[in-house]
C-alpha cells in the first residue's frame, strides 16, 4: 500500500489492453475519451499515451463524420466559461 493515488493513474487504458487499432464504431470505448460535452478529453486527464490519443482523436473524428458521436451537444446551458486546451 504505497501508493493511494485513485485518480490521475498514469497508465495508457489502450496500452493495458494491448489496443492496436481503434474502431470509430466502437463508441463505447470512445466515449472513455470524451467529456460529458462530448469534447476530446486531454491526454493529461485520460492518462492515455500519445499513440493511442492519436488513434481515439482519429476516430472520435470519423465517428463525428460518421454521425455516431455528435459534434456538441445541443443545449447551451453553459455558455462562456470553459477551459479548453
Ligand atoms: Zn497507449
Amino acid at each position: 500500500m504505497s501508493e493511494k493515488r485513485k485518480y490521475k493513474k498514469r497508465y495508457c487504458k489502450y496500452c493495458e489492453q494491448k489496443v492496436d487499432f481503434i474502431d470509430y464504431k466502437d463508441v463505447a470505448s470512445l466515449k472513455y475519451s470524451l467529456s460529458e460535452r462530448f469534447k476530446i478529453m486531454p491526454r493529461r486527464l485520460t492518462g492515455n499515451c500519445k499513440r493511442h490519443q492519436d488513434m481515439v482523436t482519429i476516430a472520435i473524428k470519423q465517428s463525428r463524420a460518421a454521425a455516431l458521436i455528435p459534434y456538441t451537444v445541443s443545449r447551451k446551458v453553459i455558455a462562456g466559461a470553459s477551459f479548453e486546451g
